[in-house]
């Protein structure tokens, strides 16, 4: 089974459903079917073969939906790209990940006229309408024979279209690491990656074709792809796409659309919480809220979850896990500030630097196994081979997990801070600056210290502008072991974050070291 193979189930099951609705406009499976036979089709004729690799430099948008399902249709392997990203980045992507075709908004024509020049492989161009201005193609002459329009691909053809035979060991996407740590890394998620993790997800956070819901995260970012438009689609719900995540906007579509499941990352539920106009009863058609992506405050989560009467279940996962490892179930109790217990079908462990399981309690590794767990990284054996070892995937996460089997994440390896030999974690301190009421965010990394080695530095944005370092000081005191206090704190007015909202430490000491 895959993604294409169950959409076609559910359209034949549900052909009036809606499968999405967009600026109010909603699309039935019917008519999506239709959308990605003809797009799968056209692509055949653009001579896109079984294995070719297509691009997409999309929003959270009707496109990207069809490109994606149309794609794979056509036995293409998709590799999504943030459409924000610098000249560079998409150079670097487009060249390691030996592109064919590119889906872009209009509005990066011009980027791509220059890449042309240099990037032999890449062929093609569909271009989609940027809703804020057209563009004449006729400026750019490269592109009259390379490009088509996104519409001409849907327009017309054959709706039944049926592509090649996908086996499940195909590669279905690509995933360029976020890139908080080192050089972007393509993770390889076959098929059954892809499906089953879907699958797994949203028989465990309960979906069903009743629900609506909520994709505000970016559809390039696996979390978006798997939680808020793959489970529900494979399931027969509806998914309402938002391009840009607002409280206000949220606060709306919840309310115009009796939206049931919103899925976010921790800097969102902080921006619910604080929008003055959000009421208790407004998000009240909601039964569930998704938090992931990064370690989610435990005051936040029950703050937020005391106000809107909602409840929030945090998982994890990462790009090589297709994502979803862990979640905190539903049928069972919730553990505020950890990651859950082992999503169906995967099995999560905490291992020491030999690789032997730890009993519970103990901070090791975590590593992952299951149908969703990766390929490999497209083109690089070595680093393929230092994650995947013995079956498992490697997360580069440090973790504990209780005597009933919840997991907890404690940091990333390599954020660990060594104070004069004693370990530091910094969630460990960000946890207590998070719960000052006078903290907006915090972040807390590592700097050299002649005496220690590291000193703890915490970087705080706070929303009372009379709070002082030695107020956050005498308060962590309070809190903490003598050696984690932080010894330095600098306010900054804002945090500097990836695109789904994750704070970037490693951006703030390289601001450090400058
Ligand atoms: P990405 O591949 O971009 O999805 O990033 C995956 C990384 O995000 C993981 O390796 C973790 O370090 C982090 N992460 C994801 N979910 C959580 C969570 N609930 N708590 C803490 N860290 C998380």
């Amino acid at each position: 089974m895959n993604l294409v193979k169950r959409l076609n189930e559910i359209t034949r099951m549900h052909p009036e459903k809606n499968a999405y609705i967009f600026q109010n406009q909603p699309t039935t499976y019917g008519e999506l079917g239709i959308y990605i036979n003809r797009f799968a089709e056209r692509l055949n004729q653009l001579g896109i073969k079984k294995g070719d690799h297509v691009a997409l430099l999309l929003g959270n948008s009707p496109q990207f939906v069809i490109s994606l399902y149309g794609s794979l249709k056509a036995g293409a392997t998709v590799i999504p790209i943030n459409p924000m990203y610098t000249q560079n980045e998409i150079e670097y992507i487009l060249n390691n990940g030996d592109v064919k075709l590119v889906i872009a908004l209009d509005k990066l024509l011009p980027l791509l006229e220059k890449l042309n020049e240099r990037l032999p492989e890449f062929t093609q161009i569909i271009a989609c309408p940027t809703p804020e201005r057209e563009l004449d193609i006729g400026q750019f002459p490269f592109l009259k024979e390379k490009t088509q329009t996104f519409t001409n691909m849907i327009n017309e053809g054959n709706s039944k279209f049926e592509g090649p035979t996908l086996s499940d060991d195909d590669v279905a996407v690509i995933l360029y690491t976020s890139g908080t740590t080192g050089k972007p890394k393509g993770a390889m998620l076959t098929h059954r990656n892809i499906y089953s993790n879907a699958m797994d997800t949203g028989l465990y956070l309960q979906m069903n074709h009743q629900d609506k819901v909520i994709a505000t995260l970016p559809m390039f970012h696996v979390f978006c792809l798997t939680v808020a438009l793959n489970a529900p689609l494979m399931t027969g719900a509806t998914v309402i796409i938002v391009p840009k995540f607002s409280p206000s906007e949220i606060f709306q579509v919840v309310r115009n659309y009796k939206a049931t499941v919103f899925a976010g990352v921790p800097t969102m539920y902080s921006f619910l919480l604080q929008y003055e106009v959000g009421k208790a009863g407004d998000l009240q058609s909601l039964r569930l809220c998704i938090s992931g992506g990064a370690s989610m405050p435990v005051a936040l989560l029950q703050d937020f979850e005391k106000k809107f009467n909602v409840i929030i279940s945090e998982g994890y996962g990462l790009s090589e896990a297709s994502p979803v490892t862990c979640f905190n179930p539903l049928d069972r109790p919730r553990k505020p500030g950890s990651i859950g217990t082992n999503i169906t079908n995967v099995v999560n462990k905490v291992v020491n630097e030999l690789g032997e399981e730890l009993p519970p309690g103990e901070v090791g590794e975590l590593i992952v196994r299951g149908p969703n767990v990766m390929k490999g990284y497209y083109k690089m054996p070595e680093e393929t081979s230092h994650t995947l070892r013995n079956g498992w995937l490697y997360t580069g996460d440090l973790a504990k997990m209780d005597e009933e089997g919840y997991f907890y994440i404690v940091d990333r390896k390599k954020d660990l801070i060594i104070v004069g030999g004693y370990n530091v974690y910094p969630r460990e301190v960000e946890e207590v600056l998070y719960n000052h009421p006078d903290v907006v965010e915090a972040a807390v990394v590592g700097v050299p210290d002649p005496e220690f080695g590291e000193a703890v530095k915490a970087f705080v944005v706070k929303k009372n502008p009379d709070l002082t370092e030695g107020q956050l000081v005498d308060y962590c005191k309070e809190k903490l072991a003598k050696y984690k206090i932080p010894s330095l704190i600098e306010f900054l007015d804002e945090l500097p974050k990836n695109t789904t909202g994750k704070i970037l430490r490693r951006a703030l000491k390289e601001q450090l070291v400058k």
